[in-house]
Order: structure tokens, then C-alpha cells, then sequence
């Protein structure tokens, strides 16, 4: 392998699936999760927007593989309004599977695809201020409404850890009394609906396709289960790589990935560098 920049997986089955990777790209889907994995985390998530590099980097790799995902807990129009994925080049089949797969909009078609949201989140929509009034919730702590699920963001109040804390209870209580769970993330909880996250997408969108090599890069605590989703396919029998979007806010994802890079810059530096050895084995 010509490229310097191609990093060494910390494991056996790492390696092997970026041997897989490299060597069949057309049986491979590269999932990637979209805030913190493509898109710099950012203290207002509705300023977040992909690294400057990452969709011409996806774009350049994307037609070399046999299907590109972005699989994020965002609505799946916001990720590919902020990722600038629509009429991107060499973007044409991408896949963006949004509130952890409940959602699903196709390249191909420009259109979302999404069932009716759980109805305990309108529930947790209406009671969710007077929960976060009774819990004392810290200044700075805010609402954001995604639709078909609710989050509670702390990062602005003055100890975004503390702030986080103080919540976890009361927020574990109101999502269990209406039918949903907590997400954790980066100072940020989520209420939304059972049933989906980001492995069972994962695995779903793996089989559907028929693909051989799974590859899963991603940031934060939600992504554990994409993760996981790739420890089962290889006892299956497929290659895998997981690839985790370093920071020091999430360290439980390193512990895990077969590869860690520095944050979205390191993402989709990797991105450049695949992209790179494929073209180097076709001209070679
Ligand atoms: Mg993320």
C-alpha cells in the first residue's frame, strides 16, 4: 500500500477490513455518522456544516464503492442540508439515513422517506419545559425540537457536564413514562422512539445492499451501536472496519475503533487517502 497517509488498523479484523476495503471497494459500504464524524461540532447545532473537504472527498471515493451512507440522529433533510450532499458530484447514489434510520433519503430521488413520529414525543414536547423548570436545569440549558424526537442540549450553560448530570434522571423518567428512550451525546440527551439506532440501520442497510465489507466511522456514544452492528457482521462472516473521529470530549469510541483518526479533519483526510491508494491500484 503506496499511501503514507493510509493508517494501520489497531486490530487483526481492522486490517483485514481495510484489506477488503482496498481490494474489493465495489462490495463495501462506508457508513459515516455526520456531526463530529464530517461536520465540526459546533456550540449551535444548526450551524454545523460539513468540513470544507469532506463532500468532494466522499464524492471522489463514493463512486469507487459499492454504497456510501450518512447515518446520523439528525432529521435526514437537515443532515443533507448542512452536509451539502444534493446534486453533489460523484454523490448520486448516496444514502442519508436520518433519526437513526427511521428516516431515509435516496440520492437518487431527492425524497425522504419517513413512517408518523411516536406520538409520547409531542407528549415529551409539551411537558419538557416544566420538567426542565422542576429539575432546576442550569442557565444556558436549551430545547432542540427535531421532529420526531426532542433534545436537551447543555453545552452552553457554564458546566455543560454538570448541567448534563443534573438531568439524566428526570429526562429517563419523562422518556420512560411516554414510550421512548434517552440518547445520550455530547451534552446533549435525546428523547426519541425505541426500536431504531444506529447499528440496526446499519445492518439493515448492509444487508439490503448485499455487501461484504462494512466500514463505520463515527464520533460519540450513539455510534456504539453501529459499532457493535460491525463486530456482528464479521462473526457473520463479512470484513468490517470501524473508524472513530477522535476528540476529547468521547473517549469510549476509541477504546473500540480499529482506527482513530483526529476529528472531522483526520475523517476526511482518510477519506483522501482511501480515495487515493484506490486510484493508485487502478493506474497501477
Ligand atoms: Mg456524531
Amino acid at each position: 500500500m503506496g499511501s503514507h497517509r493510509l493508517p494501520a488498523p489497531a486490530t487483526d479484523a481492522g486490517r483485514a477490513g481495510l484489506a477488503a476495503l482496498l481490494t474489493r471497494p465495489q462490495e463495501a459500504l462506508l457508513a459515516l455518522d455526520f456531526d463530529g464524524t464530517l461536520a465540526p461540532i459546533v456550540a449551535d447545532p444548526d450551524s454545523a456544516r460539513a468540513h470544507p473537504g469532506a463532500v468532494a472527498a466522499l464524492g471522489r471515493l463514493a463512486p469507487r464503492l459499492g454504497s456510501v451512507a450518512i447515518i446520523t440522529g439528525r432529521p435526514a433533510a437537515v443532515a443533507v442540508r448542512y452536509g451539502g450532499f444534493s446534486g453533489a458530484p460523484g454523490l448520486d447514489r448516496l444514502v442519508v439515513l436520518g433519526h437513526y434510520g427511521a428516516e431515509r433519503w435516496d440520492a437518487a430521488t431527492g425524497l425522504v422517506r419517513a413512517p408518523d413520529p411516536h406520538p409520547g414525543v409531542a407528549a415529551v414536547r409539551a411537558e419538557l419545559p416544566g420538567v426542565l423548570d422542576k429539575a432546576g436545569a442550569w442557565r444556558g440549558t436549551w430545547i432542540e425540537d427535531k421532529g420526531r424526537a426532542v433534545a436537551v442540549h447543555t453545552r452552553r450553560a457554564e458546566d455543560p457536564q454538570a448541567a448534563v448530570e443534573l438531568l439524566r434522571e428526570p429526562l429517563a423518567a419523562l422518556a420512560a413514562h411516554h414510550g421512548l428512550v434517552v440518547e445520550p451525546g455530547r451534552f446533549v440527551l435525546e428523547l426519541r422512539s425505541p426500536g431504531m439506532d444506529k447499528g440496526v440501520a446499519l445492518a439493515e442497510y448492509v444487508r439490503e445492499r448485499g455487501a461484504r465489507t462494512a466500514v463505520y466511522g463515527g464520533d460519540d456514544l450513539g455510534d456504539l451501536a453501529a459499532f457493535d452492528a460491525v463486530d456482528t457482521l464479521r462473526a457473520e462472516g463479512l470484513a468490517g472496519l470501524t473508524v472513530c473521529s477522535g476528540s476529547e470530549e468521547v473517549v469510549a469510541l476509541a477504546e473500540r475503533a480499529d482506527v482513530v483518526v483526529d476529528g472531522p479533519d483526520g475523517m476526511v483526510g482518510l477519506l483522501d487517502a482511501l480515495a487515493e491508494e484506490m486510484d493508485g491500484a487502478r493506474s497501477a
